[in-house]
């Protein structure tokens, strides 16, 4: 039988489901029922982001622990799916062993591979985004998503090697060219990628929410590393080989526009 998988973004739990999920997760929802009437298996994978900063601080100011906090929200996600009559096949949790065994695969991997590097990270950094931004990319000290300030922060950082994907990335993009839809969210990528790409950091020394690196435990991985390794740890990547294989790559990931970086640029590079 002939297959389809896609996934949507795992949604980040700092609140309550709203639209902005709803109209994701609804899209996906109506291209695999597509698919599932044409005769297909079909897969939709979908879940939670549950780690990093934001979550610490929400959990902070309630008074709560981050798993706490965690498990009070994530299942009025899936709640929310079953109400909308989402036909859901896995609701990956990061919190769950099973991510985190993969995620830490995937830490490894990159950092026997010398993608990983250990180096000081200076800059502006935008705990609602949980992404650093140079100067440039900020409107006068501010995110430009979230109209608030960006923190300095200066720390001890493990960075992920991206600047070595530039070419790599763009023989890719150059070799599919229908891997990204609409297709002039491609030449937005192609675009980010000539103008050469920035190392970025895949640690944090100074939180605890999070996955421990497998060989520095006094680090936890950056959030987005986390997250997106979602899509293959779901799938079996460190826990169930056989699965992973019969079932990897898939064939649509969803996601919104705000989020095309790290899904175009970075996720394949970590693939890679
Ligand atoms: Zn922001």
């Amino acid at each position: 039988m002939k297959k389809f998988s896609a996934t949507t973004p795992i949604y980040y739990v700092n609140a309550k489901p709203h639209l902005g999920h709803a109209y994701t997760t609804i899209i996906s929802d109506a291209v695999c029922r597509w698919h599932k009437l044409c005769g297909e298996e079909v897969h939709l994978l979908t879940g939670t982001d549950e780690h990093g900063l934001k979550i610490q601080q929400f959990a902070d100011a309630e008074g709560v622990s981050p798993k706490q906090f965690c498990d009070k929200i994530a299942p009025l996600f899936a709640d929310a799916w079953q109400r909308l009559n989402i036909d859901v096949s896995d609701f990956i949790r990061t919190t769950e062993e099973r991510h985190k065994v993969g995620v830490q695969k995937l830490l490894q991997a990159c950092y026997d591979a010398g993608d990983i590097e250990v180096d000081t990270y200076r800059g502006h950094y935008c705990v609602a985004c949980e992404a650093y931004y140079t100067p440039e990319e900020l409107d006068n000290g501010k995110c430009k998503i979230h109209n608030t300030k960006a923190e300095y922060v200066e720390e001890e950082n493990y960075f992920f090697r991206l600047s070595r994907y530039e070419e790599k990335l763009l023989k890719w993009y150059a070799d599919h060219p229908d891997a990204i839809k609409p297709d002039h969210r491609v030449n937005e990528v192609t675009g980010f990628i000539k103008q050469g790409l920035r190392d970025f950091s895949v640690s944090r020394k100074t939180l605890t929410w999070g996955i421990e690196l497998p060989w520095d435990k006094s680090h936890v991985a950056y959030v987005w590393f986390d997250a997106l390794a979602n899509y293959i740890t779901a799938h079996g990547y460190g826990t169930d080989e056989k699965q992973f294989a019969a079932n990897w790559p898939v064939d649509y990931h969803f996601i919104g526009k705000d989020i095309i970086r790290f899904h175009s640029v970075y996720w394949p590079a970590m693939l890679m």
